[in-house]
């Protein structure tokens, strides 16, 4: 199934495809009042299996509190109308959308007044960063936007308008002939990718932004503290300079529509031998494996559906 096909669910009910739709007077359409999720389910020798719903889901509770939306729904109900709704469209592997957004009734920036409604679509979604970019590595650059700073926008809430920066970025970026941007925080620090978190290893410690220079706390990288750990590679968050990512040995991004993708360039300057380094693809091979179920899920992120 593809984007444009199947069911989703919305506002409780399975609907068609094209059915779920909203009015242009939306809030949301207006002011971007949304906040949603990133997910995937992969295909395991035991079945399909959703990478880290419940993770996901309570990340997704947590945007809507800080944007005092209440959401309808329990997690757990959340985490049900996934599996449903992956269940129902019948896909082995998928990337699924839940997203809450403000709807029709009140026009005007407060937006207490407008209904809340919450979807969650799934599609068939291949390579993020194109066919090559998980085995050959990609090209970024340091974009010449920011980063919105703390206390602006907040950056732990994955929010529909947080992705007017990101877009700015990554048009810039493909605009230069690169594949992904990279975004400094306000003060300089390195931030993260338009829709990725960003590490980088040198003298083989590992070292990523804390939260604090305004990322997303990706589940991703999250899973990557904990690969790292298990592989017994050191990891660090720091506060990194840009000119930090030019005398790194390796970089890599994380997200859950990346997955672990290396980067081989950084302002064209190449990253090591400008091939994907060896940390990188360890990382990359151990997540892999977990995700399709190739070795013991000892940390429980897989829910089989
Ligand atoms: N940062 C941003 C801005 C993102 O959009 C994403 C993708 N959700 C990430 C980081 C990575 O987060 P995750 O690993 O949870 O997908």
């Amino acid at each position: 199934m593809t984007f444009g096909e199947g069911k989703i669910w919305y506002d409780g009910k399975l609907v068609e495809w094209n059915d779920a739709t909203t009015h242009i007077m939306s809030h949301v359409v207006h002011y971007g009042s949304s906040v949603f999720e990133s997910m995937r389910c992969y295909d395991t020798k035991k079945g399909s299996a959703i990478f880290r719903l419940e993770d996901h889901v309570a990340r997704f509770c947590d945007s809507a509190r800080i944007y005092r939306m209440a959401l309808p729904f329990t997690q757990q109900q959340l985490c049900n109308a996934v599996i449903e709704t992956v269940r129902v469209n019948n896909l082995n592997r998928c990337y699924i959308r839940p997203l809450a957004f403000r709807g029709c009734g009140n026009m005007g920036v407060n937006p207490i007044n407008n209904p809340l409604h919450v979807a969650i679509a799934v599609w068939d979604w291949g390579r993020y960063l194109g066919n090559e970019a998980l085995e050959k590595g990609v090209a970024v650059k340091v974009s010449s936007w920011n980063k919105f700073g703390p206390n602006t926008i907040p950056s732990l809430a994955k929010a529909g308008g947080n992705y007017l920066n990101s877009q700015l970025a990554k048009m810039e970026a493909v605009e230069d002939g690169f594949d992904e941007a990279i975004v400094l925080d306000v003060f300089g620090y390195v931030s993260e990718g338009s829709a990725e978190n960003i590490f980088m290893i040198r003298n083989d410690v590992i070292f990523t932004p804390p939260t604090s220079s305004s990322i997303l706390a990706g589940m991703t990288r999250h899973s990557v503290f904990l690969i790292a750990r298990d592989l017994g590679i050191r990891i660090e968050q720091h506060l990194l300079p840009r000119e930090a990512l030019y005398i790194a040995d390796e970089i890599f991004l994380s997200g859950t529509a990346a997955e672990i993708t290396p980067v081989t360039s950084v302002d064209k300057i190449p990253v090591g031998d400008g091939k994907p380094g060896p940390i990188s693809l360890k990382i990359q091979e151990l997540f892999f494996r977990i995700v399709h179920g190739e070795v013991e899920d000892k940390h429980g992120w897989l829910t089989h559906i």
